[in-house]
């Protein structure tokens, strides 16, 4: 571990603030140290190893992926590609799919999408974006703009122009925000991940779908890290009984490869055309067979397991005295311990053998779906005994 330690410092980029575990091995939820230890996980890799580590199928499914065909470039067909993308198409009722290989890239696709589709219909300045204050949507130097967050929108500019924040849950704000004419589309996570998992007001989405539907505005859901089973249902927008003209995943969709996918519906189908994007990765043989056998796996069986694992976890938390709330949908939740900073919480988690992650000042677990309830419980009493040692402390 301590040369490991060394050689991360000396040759890694400082981006990352590393909590000190170094996961060697693992099965499913449970994964072990240099040493052994065990540790429950209940951030699967930021929402990403949806069935877990090494999980058996997907292990399958991909290898027999490695033993035909690795890449071969979007020049050609590609048979797990066109599969998933049926797929992908057929459990969402959209029509058209553009793969890529992160959620950034995703979000990128639908940004370029609702662009063209704007100056395709109404010609140029039209092209302004609304996202939300506290919204996550990628580090590329557009997904930054597009991220609501002030601290995201330093040391690299000229940023990219054309985004407009507004804070959730004003629907007038919007209102006055769209008055211009000049803008094309609204982006919006339904549940805001690294903004402290805040699910967003069922009665704001409405409104938000109205303002689009009355000024031919396209809704953009960034699925990246609610998508794929995550919140109970395949996709968030599910849940709010809506339909986003473009949505954006990845994270859990390949199940621990990188991928993402940019998905658009009956007004956005047509949009983009021969050229106008391109990916020399997207849509790799290898992701591809991975997301095929995880989303052909979250079926109704798999989601109400997920939404009876988020009941439990909320019942099993909401009854320690330390803890002040735990918001979310599905396995998507954000805890708030009293009087105690998350890293602190979660660096005595991992001390107890139990992996959460952090989300602003929440606790955040984004638990494999098909996390065992046994195991679970096992990884929730590890993380009550972190929160109790912890609380009252800061
Ligand atoms: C993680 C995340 C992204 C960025 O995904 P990357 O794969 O890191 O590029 C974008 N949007 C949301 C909502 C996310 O949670």
């Amino acid at each position: 571990m301590e040369d490991i330690k060394a050689m991360d410092s000396d040759y890694i980029a400082h981006t990352y603030g590393r909590f000190n575990l170094l996961i060697n091995k693992g099965k499913g939820s449970v994964v072990y140290d240099e040493n052994n230890k065990e540790y429950i996980d209940l951030g699967s890799g930021i929402a990403v190893n949806s069935f877990g580590i090494c999980d058996d199928e997907w292990k399958k499914a991909v290898i027999d992926q490695i033993d035909s065909v690795t890449h071969t470039s979007n020049l050609y067909y590609s048979s797990p590609q066109a599969k998933l993308a049926k797929l992908l198409c057929e459990r969402t009722g959209m029509k058209k799919v553009f793969f890529a290989n992160s959620g950034a890239e995703a979000n990128e696709c639908a940004i370029k999408v609702a662009r063209k589709y704007s100056s395709d219909k109404y010609g140029e300045g039209r092209s302004s974006i609304i996202t939300l204050v506290n919204s996550f949507h990628g580090r590329t130097i557009t997904t930054l703009s597009a991220t609501g967050q002030d601290v995201f929108h330093k040391h690299f500019g000229p940023f990219t122009g054309g985004f407009k924040y507004a804070h959730a849950g004003d629907a007038e704000e919007l209102k006055s925000l769209v008055k211009d004419g000049d803008v094309c589309g609204i982006m919006i996570e339904l549940v805001q991940g690294e903004g402290g998992v805040i699910p967003l007001d069922p009665a704001y989405v409405d409104e938000i779908v109205k303002i689009c539907n009355d000024n031919d505005i396209l809704l953009i859901v960034d699925e990246v890290q609610t998508g794929n089973g995550r919140t109970g249902k395949l996709y968030a927008f599910e849940n709010y009984g809506i339909k986003p003209d473009i949505f954006s995943t990845a994270k859990g969709l390949a199940g621990g490869l990188p991928f993402g996918a940019c998905v658009m519906g009956d007004k956005t189908e047509g949009v983009l055309a021969k050229g106008d994007h391109g990916s020399t990765f997207g849509g790799n043989p290898i992701c591809a067979a991975g997301a095929l056998s995880i989303l052909s796996r979250i079926d109704d069986e798999l989601l109400n397991g997920v939404t009876k694992r988020s009941e439990f976890i909320k019942k099993k938390l909401e009854a320690v005295d330390e803890v002040e709330s735990v918001t979310g949908l599905g396995l998507m939740l954000g805890v708030s311990v009293k009087g105690a900073a998350a890293a602190d919480v979660v660096n005595k988690a991992i001390e107890k053998g139990c992996i959460p992650l952090t989300a602003k000042t929440k606790v955040r677990l984004l638990p494999a779906l098909n996390i065992p309830m046994d195991v679970l419980e096992k990884g929730l009493d590890r993380l009550i005994e972190a929160i109790k040692e912890c609380a009252f402390k800061q």
